[in-house]
C-alpha cells in the first residue's frame, strides 16, 4: 500500500539512520553499548537543572505562552556572552535560539538549497548533516578528511567544479571521526573561502570538551575582520555540555541569514519550548554551568584514556584509531580484510555495539571503518566491552 502514497521525491526511497536501527538492541540485557552519540546522563547536573526548573516554574504563564521565534531575550543575551567568551563577537541580535543545533542546520538547509543545488560535506560526516541535505535534493559532493582534518586540495578543487552553495563541517572532535582541523589548515581554509561565494557552516557542539592538546579558536572567530568574515554561520549547542533534552542550539550568522531563517522557523515550529529557554537561562546565568562542565571534561578523559587503552593492550595494532583530543568519539579501522557491517551482528552477538562506519558516507564509504563512543559507558563497562569486541573479531 505504501507505494502508493504520493511523497515528494526524495522521500520515496528514504532509508533511516542506521545508527537509530541500533537502538532496538541497547534493550538487551546486559549490552554494552560504544554505539549512541548521546552525552551520559548520569553526567548531567541534575540538582542545578533542578533548581533552575523550580525557580522557573514560578513564571509559568510567561513561559507557556508562545515565545518570540528569535529566542527568549535573555537567553540570546547569555548566549551571546558564551560566544564572546569563545572569541565570537555576537550580540543578543546575532544569535537565534533553535530547538538543538540540529534545527539550525535544517533551517539553513530550507534557506539555501533547492533542489539540484550543491553542499558540500566531509568524508565521513555527520549522518543527518548527509541526511538533511538528501531529503531537500540538494547534489552532494565529499570532501576528504585527514588526520589534522579537512584536505584541502580536495576543497579546492570541490569548491571550484561545484560552486556549492555551502560546505558543512566541524572543525573540532568531530562526528564521527574525533578529528580536528589544526591551526594552520583553519587559516588556510577560511583563505581559500574568500576567493569564493560559498558558505561555511561551522558546527561547534563538541568543543567546550576539550580534555587535551590546545585550545583552538573556532573559524568564526579567524573569520571576524577577514574577508571570510560574512561566510562563516556558526552553530553551537547545549546538548552535550548541559542536556539534549533541553532542546536548545542557536546559531550566529550575518543578519540577512539570520532573517531567512527566522521566517524558515517561523513556519517550523514558531519557537523553541519558552519554558526550556527560560530553564537554560536561568542554569547558564547561575554559574553552576562554568561549574559542572570541567567534571564532564575529566569523565570523558578518563573513559577516552580507558578506552584507547584497552584497545591497545587488546589488538596490539591491529587497529587503527584515531585518538581524539576532546568530544565523545573515536574512529577507527578495522583490518582491510574485515568489513565492519559484517563484523557487528558477531559483537551484538557478544553484547557490545558500535557504529559501522558504512552510515557516515554520502558516497562510497570505507567498508572496515567504525566509530566507537566512550561517553556512555564506565570504566569497567569500557574494558569489558572491548574484551567482547576482540571476541567478536576473533570470530569474525
Ligand atoms: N551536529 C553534530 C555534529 C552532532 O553530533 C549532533 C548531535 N548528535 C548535532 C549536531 C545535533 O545536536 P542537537 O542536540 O543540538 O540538535
Amino acid at each position: 500500500m505504501s507505494s502508493g502514497f504520493p511523497f515528494a521525491a526524495p522521500f520515496k526511497e528514504i532509508k533511516g539512520s542506521p545508527i537509530r536501527e541500533l537502538f532496538k538492541y541497547l534493550s538487551t540485557p546486559g549490552m554494552i553499548s560504544f554505539a549512541g552519540g548521546y552525552p551520559a546522563p548520569e553526567l548531567f547536573d541534575i540538582p542545578g537543572l533542578q533548581a533552575s526548573i523550580s525557580t522557573q516554574a514560578s513564571t509559568l504563564q510567561e513561559s507557556m505562552s508562545y515565545g518570540a521565534t528569535e529566542g527568549l531575550p535573555v537567553l540570546r543575551e547569555i548566549l551571546a556572552t558564551l560566544c564572546t567568551q569563545r572569541g565570537i563577537q555576537a550580540g543578543k541580535d546575532d544569535i537565534l535560539v533553535t530547538s538543538g543545533s540540529q534545527q539550525a542546520y535544517e533551517l539553513l538547509v530550507r534557506a539555501l538549497i533547492a533542489p539540484g543545488d550543491t553542499a558540500l560535506v566531509e568524508r565521513p560526516a555527520y549522518p543527518a548533516a548527509i541526511q538533511g541535505l538528501r531529503l531537500a535534493g540538494a547534489n552532494i559532493v565529499t570532501v576528504g578528511v585527514e588526520e589534522d582534518g579537512t584536505n584541502l586540495e580536495e576543497l579546492a578543487r570541490a569548491l571550484q567544479q561545484h560552486q556549492p552553495k555551502f560546505f558543512y563541517c566541524v572543525p573540532t572532535f568531530a562526528n564521527p571521526s574525533g578529528i580536528t582541523l589544526s591551526l594552520e589548515k583553519r587559516k588556510k581554509l577560511l583563505a581559500l573561502l574568500a576567493t569564493t561565494d560559498c558558505l561555511l557552516i561551522e558546527d561547534d557542539p563538541y568543543g567546550q570538551l576539550r580534555f587535551s592538546g590546545e585550545p583552538l579558536p573556532t573559524l568564526a572567530e579567524l573569520a571576524r575582520s577577514t574577508p571570510a568574515q560574512d561566510q562563516v554561520i556558526y552553530l553551537s549547542s547545549l546538548s552535550k555540555t548541559v542536556a539534549p533534552g533541553l532542546r536548545i542550539g542557536w546559531m550566529v550568522a550575518h543578519p540577512e541569514i539570520l532573517r531567512r531563517c527566522v521566517l524558515a522557523k517561523q513556519v517550523d515550529d514558531m519557537c523553541s519550548a519558552p519554558f526550556m529557554q527560560a530553564v537554560a537561562a536561568h542554569y547558564l546565568n547561575s554559574g553552576r554551568y562554568a561549574q559542572h562542565l570541567p567534571y564532564i571534561i575529566n569523565t570523558y578523559r578518563q573513559r577516552a584514556q580507558c578506552m584507547l587503552n584497552a584497545f591497545s593492550a587488546d589488538f596490539d595494532g591491529q587497529l587503527k584509531l584515531v585518538r581524539p583530543e576532546g568530544g565523545m568519539f573515536i574512529w577507527g579501522y578495522l583490518p582491510p580484510d574485515i568489513n565492519a557491517t559484517r563484523l557487528l551482528p558477531l559483537a551484538i552477538d557478544e553484547k557490545v555495539m558500535f557504529v559501522p562506519g558504512s552510515g557516515f558516507y554520502a558516497d562510497k564509504p570505507d567498508e572496515n571503518a567504525f566509530r566507537l563512543s566512550f561517553a556512555m559507558s564506565n570504566e569497567a563497562q569500557i574494558t569489558e566491552g572491548v574484551t567482547r569486541f576482540r571476541k567478536a573479531l576473533d570470530r569474525y
